[in-house]
C-alpha cells in the first residue's frame, strides 16, 4: 500500500489491512506466519520552518500484530513470537535536513525517516517496525545447548560423542552466523 504526498494533501488516509505472508520480505531474520494485521492513519503534516519554507511531511500512526518465527540464536530451530506494536512516525522529503538545516529537527531523531519519490510504502514501514520489535536475542529455551561445533547435530535432541578431534569450521560458521543475526 502506497501513500503519496499528492493523495494525502487532498485527504488523510485511514488504513486497515491484512498482509499475507511474503507480502513483506523479512529476509532470514523472521518468517511471517498467517496474516500481518496493520491499521492506522497517514496524513500530511506541514512544518513551517520560515516565512517561505514549508516542508510537507508524512505522519504515519498505527498498530500492527502478527505471528512470526525466528531462528534460535544457538541451534537455529524456529521459535514463535506473537508481535504487536504501535508506531507514530514522521517522514520528511529527502534532502530537507541537509547540513546546515539540522536546527530544524524538533522531534527525537530516531522517529524521523525520509520518503522517496513523493511517497511511502506501508510495507517498508511495517518491515522495519516488526524487525525492531523482535527480541534482541531469541533462544528456543533458556538453556539451549546449541549445535555441536564439530558434527553439527542439535545437542538438544542428540547427544553426540565428539568431545575430541578437530572441529568442523562449517558448523562454527553457521553458529556464528545465527548469533550475528541477533546482535
Ligand atoms: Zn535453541
Ligand atoms: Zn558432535
Amino acid at each position: 500500500m502506497q501513500f503519496t504526498i499528492a493523495d494525502l494533501e487532498r485527504e488523510p488516509a485511514n488504513f486497515s489491512v491484512a498482509l499475507p505472508p511474503k507480502a513483506i520480505d523479512f529476509g532470514e531474520e523472521a518468517t511471517q506466519l498467517g496474516d500481518l494485521a496493520a491499521a492506522g492513519r497517514a496524513e500530511v503534516l506541514h512544518e513551517h520552518r520560515g516565512p517561505k519554507e514549508i516542508v510537507a511531511d508524512i505522519r504515519l500512526k498505527g498498530t500492527f500484530s502478527g505471528n512470526f518465527e525466528v531462528p534460535c540464536a544457538r541451534c537455529v530451530e524456529p521459535v514463535q513470537h506473537a508481535l504487536t506494536g504501535e508506531y507514530d512516525l514522521l517522514f520528511r522529503p529527502p534532502g530537507v535536513d541537509a547540513l546546515g538545516n539540522e536546527h530544524a529537527i524538533s522531534t527525537p531523531e530516531t522517529e524521523i525517516g525520509y520518503y522517496e519519490n513523493g511517497g511511502l510504502a506501508l510495507e517498508d514501514v511495517l518491515r522495519e517496525q516488526v524487525l525492531l520489535s523482535l527480541p534482541a536475542r531469541t533462544l528456543c529455551q533458556p538453556d539451549c545447548k546449541g549445535l555441536c561445533p564439530r558434527c553439527g547435530v542439535n545437542r538438544n535432541e542428540t547427544a553426540c560423542s565428539c568431545d575430541q578431534g578437530p572441529s568442523d569450521p562449517r558448523w562454527e560458521a553457521l553458529a556464528g552466523l545465527s548469533s550475528r543475526l541477533k546482535n
